[in-house]
C-alpha cells in the first residue's frame, strides 16, 4: 500500500488526543488574589522557552469603580486576547487602562489585543520600543513560534506625563524610575498599599540585565524602598507580602554580581569562566539564577574590562 504524505499526517493528527493539541496552543491564565480588588498573574519562573510560550512576566489585574487596570500585558497576541477576557470575566468590567512597565517583549508585546488608545506607558519605554520594539518581535517568533501568531508590533498611544491616575476614586500612584532598563514604571495602589515593581523587583527568581544600569537600578531601589506601601508584586517570581523581601533580594542580588564580576575581571577570567563561578548558598533559592549570571557576565563584561583594562598602546589624551 503507498501511503501518501497528507494520509500519513492525517492519521497522526487523528491519533493525537484532542486535548493536547489545545494544550499546546493555550495560555493559562490563572489570577490569584492578593489584595483587595488586585490579582497576579505568576508567569513561570523560567526562561522565554516554547514550554511557556513566553509567559514569564507576572501580570496585574485591578478592579477599579471605572473599569478594569491591567498592568503588562504578557508577550503575545493570543496572551493578550486571554488575558482580556479572563480579567473581564473576573471584574464584571471593561479593561480601561494597560500600563505596560517597560520595553522588554515579555510584559509588553501582547498589547497587540489592546486598543493602542487604552494602553500607557513611559515616553523613553514608547521611544525604546520605536527602536527596538520589532527585533523584539522578531527574537520571539524565531524562539516560540506559534504562539506568537498575528502578534504585530503596537506602540502605546498614551505617554505618562502625571504622577498618578484616579479611576473613580482608586488612585494608582505612577512612578517614574529607570536602571532595569531606561525606563522602568512602578505603579502604587494607594487604596492597599501594594506596590507592582515592575522588573525592578525579582523575588526568588535572578533578576535579568540585557538593558541594565546596576547604579541607576541602585538608586530605584533607595525610591522603592521609601514608598508607603506593605506588599510588592515583583516582575518575576511570587507576590511578595511583606514588601521587603524582594527589594532587599534583588538588591543583594545586582551588588554581588558587580562586585564578582569587577573580580573576576581583575584575577584576569575570561567570560566563559565567569559565567562558571560558584553562586553563593544564599541565591540557592532563586530560579535561573546560572542563566542569568550567564547572560549577566555577556552584558556586562565588556565594560568592566574596557574601565578596568584600558588600552597601552595609545598614549593618554
Ligand atoms: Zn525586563
Amino acid at each position: 500500500m503507498i501511503v501518501s504524505r497528507r494520509t500519513a499526517i492525517a492519521a497522526l493528527m487523528a491519533a493525537l488526543p484532542v486535548a493536547a493539541l489545545a494544550q499546546a496552543s493555550d495560555y493559562s491564565i490563572v489570577p490569584e488574589r492578593v489584595a483587595d480588588g488586585i490579582w497576579m498573574i505568576h508567569g513561570a519562573d523560567a526562561p522565554i522557552l516554547r514550554e511557556n510560550g513566553g509567559a514569564i512576566a507576572n501580570i496585574v489585574i485591578i478592579d477599579t469603580p471605572t473599569g478594569t487596570v491591567l498592568v503588562d500585558s504578557g508577550p503575545s497576541l493570543r496572551y493578550g486576547r486571554a488575558l482580556k477576557a479572563a480579567a473581564e470575566r473576573l471584574t464584571g468590567k471593561p479593561v480601561v487602562r494597560v500600563y505596560i512597565t517597560h520595553l522588554h517583549p515579555d510584559h509588553g508585546m501582547g498589547i497587540a489585543a489592546f486598543d493602542p488608545a487604552i494602553v500607557a506607558a513611559l515616553p523613553q519605554t514608547i521611544g525604546d520600543l520605536q527602536r527596538d520594539g520589532q527585533g523584539f518581535s522578531d527574537a520571539l517568533y524565531r524562539l516560540l513560534g506559534d504562539w506568537m501568531r498575528g502578534t504585530d508590533l503596537v506602540l502605546p498611544a498614551l505617554r505618562i506625563g502625571s504622577d498618578f491616575e484616579d479611576f473613580g476614586g482608586r488612585r494608582i500612584g505612577l512612578i517614574a524610575l529607570a536602571g532595569h532598563s531606561a525606563a522602568d514604571l512602578a505603579l502604587l495602589d494607594e487604596q492597599t498599599g501594594t506596590l507592582i515593581g515592575g522588573d525592578l523587583l525579582f523575588n526568588r527568581r535572578a533578576p535579568s540585565t540585557p538593558t541594565a544600569d546596576l547604579d541607576v537600578w541602585r538608586a530605584s531601589l533607595d525610591r522603592l524602598r521609601t514608598l508607603p506601601h506593605k506588599a510588592v508584586i515583583p516582575g518575576h517570581g511570587p507576590f511578595d507580602p511583606g514588601g521587603v523581601t524582594a527589594i532587599a533580594q534583588t538588591r543583594d542580588w545586582i551588588d554581588w554580581l558587580e562586585t564578582t564580576m569587577t573580580q573576576a575581571v581583575a584575577s584576569g577570567l575570561d567570560m566563559v569562566e565567569a559565567g562558571q563561578l560558584p553562586i553563593p548558598a544564599r541565591f540557592a533559592e532563586m530560579a535561573a539564577a546560572r542563566y542569568e549570571l550567564q547572560r549577566s557576565v555577556s552584558h556586562l563584561y565588556p565594560a568592566i574590562e574596557a574601565r578596568m583594562l584600558p588600552r597601552v598602546d595609545i598614549p593618554n589624551p
